[in-house]
């Protein structure tokens, strides 16, 4: 089935792209992480400067990077759909005071203060985070985004932070028990995720059932709307978890790492991303906040 297949073009996007997939980090200088310090004297010589001071306000923000030029904010794009990595939860406070948390958020809100930049998440449809970050509306996109050789085309991928699995799931009394059982059923998937783009691939656009977030193809799915819904592992299983008569099943459908997104070319912030994930695996704190949000089974 195509699980080996896709885990292999999920491992060739890597290969292909280095600096997107590991390696880069070492070469990244000092100079670039005193970003503290740096955000805060360009906050300093803007208000020094003047209205009229156009020319070396640009120097400064070059200097800077390209998030400065953002007025002192990181902005992460996400879709606040994706239990644990980014959702809505009225009763916990963000990393940038909205009630948007989970991983990438955290992460996010970590990198933000590593650079001395304000985090501003906006919350908008999964397939259009990459555009958000081709226009520069944002600066990172942070939402359990998977590595693929198509995305490489259009955006810049950080090291990786997670592993995760396409996994299937079905309900309790079904006769599919793996991806080979999939052909010709009705399968639900989250618009322009890997679970879309894969399974559109194995089974055909007539099989595919889109929904613009995962839970609305979960519903679909208690409802007999759809007969499976492919998804990735983790908010799979707390879906599973929300509704009664659901099961996941143990075979895989598809191996992927999870990365950031930048703009392509931006590679200045690339770094000082890399920079901070680096930091975040060294530290422990980024097995801290996966700790925080991911209870071992
Ligand atoms: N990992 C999947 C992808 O990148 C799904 C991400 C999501 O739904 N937020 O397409």
């Amino acid at each position: 089935m195509k699980k080996k297949i896709l885990s292999v073009a999920a491992a060739a996007a890597c290969a292909i792209s280095l600096a997107a997939c590991g390696g880069s980090t070492s070469e990244t200088t000092p100079a670039e992480t005193t970003t503290a310090a740096t955000a805060a004297e360009a906050e300093d010589s803007k208000a020094d400067e003047g209205a009229g001071e156009e020319t070396s306000a640009e120097e400064t923000s070059a200097e800077a990077g390209e998030a400065e030029a953002a007025g002192g904010q990181l902005v992460m794009a996400t879709n606040a759909e994706f239990p644990p990595y980014e959702y809505h939860d009225s009763s916990m406070t963000g990393p940038d005071g909205s009630d948007i948390v989970g991983i990438d958020a955290e992460i996010a809100g970590a990198i933000a203060e590593n650079l001395g930049l304000e985090l501003v998440i906006e919350d908008i449809a999964f397939d259009s985070i990459i555009p958000e970050l081709q226009s520069g509306k944002a600066d990172i996109g942070a939402a359990g985004m998977t590595v693929t050789e198509d995305r490489l085309l259009k955006v810049d991928f950080s090291d990786t932070y997670a592993t995760a699995v396409q996994v299937i799931i079905v309900t309790e009394d079904s006769e599919i028990a793996g991806p080979d059982d999939l052909a010709g059923k009705l399968i639900g998937v989250q618009q322009g995720t890997t679970g879309d783009i894969y399974a559109t691939d194995d089974f055909g656009d007539e099989n595919i059932e889109r929904y613009p977030k995962g839970v609305d193809a979960v519903q679909a799915l208690t409802q007999g709307k759809v007969d499976a819904v492919i998804i990735d592992n983790e908010p799979a299983k707390i879906f599973v978890g929300d509704n009664d008569g659901l099961k996941l099943l143990d075979a895989a459908y598809a191996e992927e790492e999870y990365a950031l997104a930048v703009k392509k070319g931006n590679t200045e912030l690339l770094d000082q991303v890399n920079q901070a994930i680096q930091e975040l695996k060294e530290s422990g704190k980024l097995d801290e906040i996966v700790d925080k949000y991911i209870t071992a089974d």
